[in-house]
Order: C-alpha cells, then sequence, then structure tokens
C-alpha cells in the first residue's frame, strides 16, 4: 500500500490543529493579561504612593504651619524610604520648606503627586503643598514583573489545557478511527466470503459508534449477498450447462433467426439440416418448396401475434429426399422491444419426420396398390383418374381402356391358383412397359380386369387402334409360368373415349366396361372402342 505523507494522519493533523490553537490562544490571552496586569500594577501603585502622600498630609501641614523645617525633613525622608517614591517637597507658602530629591533632572519629566496643606486650625487657609515624585522606573519594572508572570501562568495553563484537549481527541476519536482504519485494511473486497464484523472494541453509543454498526451492518449484508448471488451463479451455471446439453445435443433443430441479419443462433441439429446457411435466404433456399417458407415468414412479419405455423418440407441431401417438420413462431418480446426497421425475430424448431414421412408413404402405397402386381388398385386408380379427367377437361381429352383377361378361370382350375398369379403379375407388366406412368395411369381395377387411363392430346384414331392391337398381341404372348410350364391368354378391351367434360370416373369406365362386355359377346380377344 502506497505510505501516506505524515500530515495526512488523522491523529497528526488534529494534534497540529490544536497545538495551533492552544498557541494562538495562549499568545494572544497571555499578551492580554500581561496588558492588564501590568496596567493594574502601575495604578495600584500610584494609588498607594496617593495615600502614602494622604497619611502624610496632617504632618505636614503641621510642619508648614510652624515652619518646622527638622520635622518637615523628617516627613520627606520617612515618605523617600518608599521604593515607589524618588522624591518629595513640602513647600511652605511659595518656599520650599524640605526636599529631597536625588536627581531633578530626571524628576523634570514625572509629574508629581501633589496635596494642598490647609493651617491645623482653620481647614479654609491654604498654608503649602506636598508633593511626592513616584519612582516611575520602578513602577514599570514591578508592573512588568507582574505582568510577565501572570501571561507566563497563562501560558502554561494554556498548556496544560492544550495537552489535555489533544489527549481527550486523541483518546476519544483519533485512536478509534485509526483502528478502524487498521481493521478496514483487513478487509478484502475481492473475497467477499471472508468478509468479517469489524471489533475494534468500540462500545459508546456515539456518532462513531452508530458508523461502525451501519459499516457492520454493510459487511453482513454484502457477504450474505455474495453468499447468495454464488449459490444462484452455481445453480444458474449447472441450469446453464443443462440447457446447453438440451441446445447442443438436442435431436430437434433450434434456431433463432432475423428477417434482416439471418441466422443468429442455432443448434448443431439445425446446422447439420441446414449447413452452410446463414442468411434468410439461404435458410429458405434449402427447401424444396421454398415459397411456402417465404410465405409463412412473410405472414408472420405481418402479425407478430399470430400463432405459431407448422409446416413439413422436404429438402435434398446427399441425393436423397428427407423430411422435417418445421414450427415458425415469432419471438414474443418483440412487442416490447424495438426492432431495427422492418427486423423481425423468429424462432424456427426443426424436427426431422423423414421416417415418418416415409412410413406414411409406404402406407400410403400400400392402401393405393395392389400387392401381386404393383398397379394402382381400384382405390389409387381412381383417385389417379380422377385427377387424370381435372387435369384434362373438354372434348376427347383422355382414354379409358378397361381389359379383361379372357377366360383365365380355367388357368386357376387347371395350373393352380399361383399360375394365376404369375399370369397377371406378367400382364400387369406387359400393360406398364406399354405406357408411360406416372402420366398414364394403369391399374388393377379387380380379379383379372385393369383400366388404363391415358390423356389423349393429338393421338389419331388409327393411332388408338394400333395401340390396342399393340396390347392385345402383348398379351398374348406366351407367359412362362415355371420351367416347365408355358401358358397363353387373351383379353378382350373396351375403349371409352372421354368426349364430354364434367363427367365421373365412374362414368367412363362404365362406358368401357359395356364395351369389353361387348367384346366378351362378340367372341372376345379384341377391342371395342366407345
Ligand atoms: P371371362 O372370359 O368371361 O372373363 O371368364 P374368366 O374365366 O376370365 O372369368 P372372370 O373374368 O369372370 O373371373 C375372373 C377370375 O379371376 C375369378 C377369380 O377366381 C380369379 N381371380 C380373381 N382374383 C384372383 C387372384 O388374385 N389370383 C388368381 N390366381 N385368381 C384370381
Ligand atoms: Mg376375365
Amino acid at each position: 500500500m502506497k505510505k501516506r505523507p505524515f500530515t495526512q494522519k488523522i491523529n497528526v493533523r488534529v494534534a497540529i490543529i490544536v497545538a495551533v490553537i492552544g498557541v494562538v490562544l495562549s499568545l494572544s490571552g497571555s499578551l492580554l493579561v500581561f496588558r492588564l496586569a501590568h496596567d493594574k500594577q502601575e495604578t495600584v501603585s500610584y494609588r498607594l504612593i496617593d495615600q502614602l502622600a494622604a497619611s502624610a498630609v496632617k504632618t505636614a501641614a503641621i510642619a508648614a504651619y510652624v515652619d518646622d523645617e527638622e520635622l518637615a525633613n523628617e516627613i520627606i525622608n520617612g515618605l523617600v524610604m518608599s521604593d515607589m517614591v524618588s522624591g518629595a517637597r513640602i513647600f511652605a507658602g511659595e518656599t520650599v520648606l524640605a526636599m529631597n530629591i536625588a536627581n531633578s533632572d530626571e524628576l523634570a519629566a514625572v509629574s508629581p503627586i501633589e496635596r494642598e496643606l490647609y493651617h491645623p486650625f482653620n481647614e479654609n487657609e491654604l498654608i503649602g503643598e506636598l508633593a511626592l515624585y513616584p519612582d516611575t522606573a520602578f513602577i514599570r519594572d514591578m508592573a512588568l514583573q507582574e505582568a510577565k508572570g501572570s501571561a507566563i501562568h497563562i501560558i502554561v495553563v494554556s498548556f496544560l489545557i492544550t495537552l489535555i484537549i489533544a489527549g481527550t481527541l486523541q483518546y476519544t476519536l483519533s485512536m478509534p478511527l485509526i483502528k478502524l482504519k487498521q481493521a478496514f485494511e483487513t478487509v478484502d473486497p475481492s473475497h467477499p466470503e471472508n468478509l468479517k464484523k469489524l471489533d475494534i472494541g468500540y462500545k459508546r453509543q456515539d456518532e462513531l459508534g452508530y458508523l461502525i454498526k451501519q459499516i457492520n451492518g454493510l459487511i453482513r449484508a454484502v457477504r450474505a449477498n455474495f453468499l447468495a448471488e454464488r449459490k444462484l451463479r452455481v445453480h444458474t451455471e449447472k441450469l446453464e450447462q443443462q440447457l446447453r446439453l438440451l441446445f447442443e445435443k438436442a435431436s430437434i433443430g433450434v434456431a433463432l433467426i432475423s428477417t434482416r441479419k439471418g441466422i443468429l443462433i442455432e443448434n448443431p441439429k439445425f446446422n447439420h439440416i441446414v449447413g452452410t446457411a446463414s442468411s434468410l435466404a439461404d435458410f429458405i433456399g434449402i427447401f424444396d418448396d421454398p415459397e411456402s417458407v417465404s410465405s409463412i415468414i412473410g405472414s408472420l412479419k405481418a402479425s407478430l401475434h399470430s400463432n405459431p405455423i407448422g409446416l413439413d418440407l422436404s429438402y435434398q441431401e446427399d441425393g436423397s429426399r428427407r423430411w422435417v417438420h418445421c414450427l415458425f413462431a415469432t419471438v414474443s418480446d418483440q412487442r416490447l422491444v424495438a426492432r431495427e426497421d422492418d427486423d423481425v425475430l423468429f424462432e424456427v424448431i426443426i424436427h426431422d419426420i423423414t421416417d415418418r414421412k416415409e412410413r406414411e408413404a409406404e402406407v400410403r402405397y400400400q392402401a393405393q396398390h395392389d400387392i401381386l402386381t404393383g398397379l394402382y388398385n381400384r382405390l389409387g386408380g381412381e383417385k389417379r383418374l380422377q385427377y387424370l379427367l381435372s387435369e384434362n377437361t373438354g372434348e376427347f381429352s383422355c382414354v379409358f381402356l378397361l381389359v379383361d383377361l379372357d377366360k383365365f378361370k380355367p388357368i386357376n382350375d387347371n395350373y393352380g391358383h399361383e399360375a394365376g398369379d404369375v399370369v397377371l403379375v406378367e400382364c400387369s407388366h406387359r400393360i406398364k412397359t406399354l405406357f408411360n406412368e406416372p402420366t398414364d395411369v394403369c391399374c388393377r381395377w379387380g380379379g383379372d380386369e385393369f383400366v388404363i387411363g391415358f390423356k389423349r392430346e393429338a393421338l389419331p384414331f388409327s393411332a388408338l387402334n394400333t395401340l390396342c392391337n399393340t396390347l392385345l398381341h402383348s398379351l398374348e404372348e406366351p407367359i412362362e409360368v415355371s420351367s416347365d410350364l408355358q401358358v397363353s391368354i387373351s383379353a378382350s378391351i373396351g375403349v371409352a373415349l372421354v368426349d364430354e367434360a364434367g363427367k365421373s370416373v365412374e362414368h367412363w369406365i362404365a362406358k368401357a366396361d359395356k364395351a369389353m362386355y361387348d367384346v366378351k359377346s362378340q367372341g372376345r380377344e379384341n377391342y371395342l372402342i366407345k
């Protein structure tokens, strides 16, 4: 610690101040006392000389009355014996009766104390005068001695008082303050847990006692706060660790995105899905349907109060399609905290649903496809044909074929159901080969019955005939059921030309069915266009 100058110590400063006040007071006091004592002593001396003159005035009057020079000299000599009197003179009338003056030159400057002498029997008759000359040098010396003594007395008393005051101040104020300061020096604010109550043994209930009590109260509060804060910090750190673990190891992707600044924070799962994308545009661009994402973000920007919006989105990863469920929501503090311009902060939660999507697709596929042949079943076929019709409206837009195998039942009967299945699978394969899925719709309508729907476009009638013949011939090719069994089958085809808008799938199937039955009734193995 930096050493403070000597004069900055409170006890030294108090001592200096008290000493200065003591010196000033004692000097001015002693000066005043000196003057007073000096003046008083002079006054007393002159009064004594006056009394001396008064005591001798009667005898001097008698000496002047009888003109007794001897008596007069005796009186004067008696008076001059006093240290305060340096000379005396008795006048009888105008003449000097007796005189004792050692140095008349010195006395010329001294004013005498004079007393008039009256006739002993007639108090109104002035007969002479008694004059006493004060020994001014003696009186001054005596006054000086007296004044000096008083002044020294005052100085000694002042010095003692100053010492007592300084000692009292030192004991009552400076020492406790110094002890308090020394106790404070042991306080280490960098380790509040070690803070201890300051105990300097000061028991008085004065301002200093109050100050110490308040300081100890503060120390107690600081320590308690620190301990509570440390406990809270440990708890917060633990919580933060758990949250961080949750955030970093979560199987769902979480990110905070600003419409102006892009991805602000993201967890590893989010980063795994989104990759290097950092701007909002990059993020939107990774999805196969960026328009939907843009529109969701647009609606979130338009209304900060809107509920979270969820959406299943697909994206490409290493050449395969993956699915995520994205939940978009604005961050709720935006109603309170203003952001720059049109910046909107929203959170995105991404959950990988590829497995579910694949399972759903599988279930959907199974629901809409025939297990044996892999063609659409009636349910799936109807939907696809409906879609075909809705996409191609107007006259002669589509063609529906209804194919029924001829005399299929005997194959089952003769070679077994499995052989019949092989025939159905092979016929389906040949139908598929002739048509272009997914534009053309091939489905197993039931049993040995197949429906094919396709867009007619500019297909001329002759081409339709060729197609039907090709299909017939293809199906008539021998089918290898097993290594030692080949079967041949034919088919009857009813063709419905969709020549009217607004009719249902059932309508056109019924039309094709009717044509097919006409073929059956006319001997099978043919086609008929209706
Ligand atoms: P037609 O020439 O009049 O059409 O006579 P058909 O023998 O082909 O008789 P039809 O079309 O009325 O009957 C179809 C038969 O197909 C009836 C049924 O036993 C058989 N069948 C239906 N589904 C299956 C199947 O999944 N596997 C096998 N192996 N046979 C089936
Ligand atoms: Mg049949």
